[in-house]
């Protein structure tokens, strides 16, 4: 199918339309051979040689996030770390790059630790704050900065179009962690962003069943040849049947993230100014600090992920707000205690306790993971988890 004409939901709903040739069927096959039968002549004009560098299981995949995010070109990688780390493993020693304080822990803490013990000169800053990005680009010296928008977990938000211009200025490429917004509500590269990636585990796929990462370009450049090697030479690539799984999930994804950004308004809203609760942070509140630019770079939603700060004395008599936030985790019943995001099952989780010292996080909170249950079932039930025993 010629996905232009078609709205994005379109696309989804149908993998891209693709019909197998070979068997008129509606849905792919499972591709898993991990080798490819070379011509009679000695060339490989299928394309494909060995499925650690190619693999026909990516291809329907990958051509819907291209489709979905508007790209030249879309991989796929064997996790989110991998598909971030590929962005960074593709640059060169000396190479000077900024990233947020607050990001996705696993990977703040590899850009400190292996990435900069490998060369790469990392620079934390405010990226809530152009003035701050404006300070620490190094125009000619700076090549990549990443950004997370909303970021994990205080859900702050970056103004994609104006840190672009800022890059771009200083000769720097501007690659936008979108795992949490999604393509259904934010589409970083109209925006001018250079790179996408998402941690396919969460919403792309949506059924917390797989691992999964991609990368999507605007154009083609040396730089994305380089990020192409790093995948089928360092080996992050996906395995054949978590492809399979990852098209069949985003055939409900905007439904899917449709509905879990309406559930986290209401429930910001419920707990906006609630007794037990000292903050709520969620973009789609007027008071946080990312409403307004969310307001333009998000459309039809502010995205299914949350964070509540406990106040000291909810839920356990005489607890601090950390013991609080920790008891409200263990007494709910429908919200499960555990990592991750962007399933169909709503998840809780205190977060300074998973990210350990040196986390940014506040120990009074809750990052909620907002799934497809009944919103006013999860409200009672974080109600219920709140009130004094
Ligand atoms: C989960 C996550 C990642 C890492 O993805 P994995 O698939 O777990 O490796 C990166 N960024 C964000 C925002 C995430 O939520």
């Amino acid at each position: 199918m010629d996905h232009k004409p078609y709205h994005p939901d379109s696309i989804a709903a149908q993998g891209m339309g693709w019909i197998d040739d070979a068997t008129r069927a509606v849905i792919p096959p499972l591709h898993v051979s991990t080798t490819y039968l070379r011509d009679e002549d000695n060339q490989y004009r299928s394309g494909r040689v060995y499925a650690r560098a190619d693999n026909p299981a990516f291809d329907q995949p990958e051509a819907v996030i291209n489709a979905l995010e508007g790209g030249h070109q879309t991989l796929l990688f064997s996790s989110g770390m991998a598909a971030a780390t590929a962005a960074f493993q593709a640059l060169r020693p000396g190479d000077h790059v900024l990233a947020p304080q607050v990001m996705y822990w696993s990977l703040r803490n590899w850009l400190t630790t292996f990435a900069t013990d490998w060369g790469l000169q990392v620079e934390l800053i405010d990226m809530t704050s152009p003035a701050a990005v404006q300070a620490a680009l190094r125009p000619g010296q700076t090549r990549l900065v990443w950004i997370e928008t909303p970021a994990n977990p205080l859900w702050t938000v970056t103004d994609i179009a104006d840190t672009a211009v800022r890059c771009h200025a200083a000769g720097a490429l501007l690659a936008v962690d979108s795992t949490v917004a999604t393509p259904v509500l934010t589409r970083p590269l109209a925006l001018g962003a250079d790179l996408v990636m998402h941690a396919a585990t969460k919403y792309l796929n949506g059924h917390s069943d797989l691992i999964a990462g991609a990368l999507v370009t605007r154009e083609d450049s040396p730089y994305w040849q380089r990020v192409r090697k790093v995948r089928a030479q360092l080996g992050g690539t996906l395995g054949s049947f978590e492809a399979w799984l990852l098209l069949r999930g985003m055939r409900t994804l905007p439904l899917r993230v449709r509905a879990a950004s309406a559930s986290a308004l209401r429930i910001a809203e419920h707990f906006h100014g609630h007794p037990q609760i000292a903050e709520v942070l969620y973009p789609g509140l007027v008071s946080c600090q990312g409403h307004a630019v969310s307001q333009r770079q998000m459309v039809g939603g502010f995205g299914g992920m949350l964070s509540l700060r406990v106040k000291a004395g909810a839920a356990v008599a005489g607890s601090s707000g950390e013991q609080a936030a920790i008891a409200v985790a263990a007494r709910t019943r429908l919200w499960k205690r555990a990592t991750s995001l962007g399933g169909t099952e709503s998840l809780i989780e205190h977060r300074a306790s998973i990210e350990g010292p040196g986390t940014p996080v506040p120990n009074d909170l809750l990052r909620l993971s907002v799934g497809l249950e009944q919103v006013d079932d999860l409200i009672a039930d974080l109600t219920s988890a709140l009130t004094l025993a």
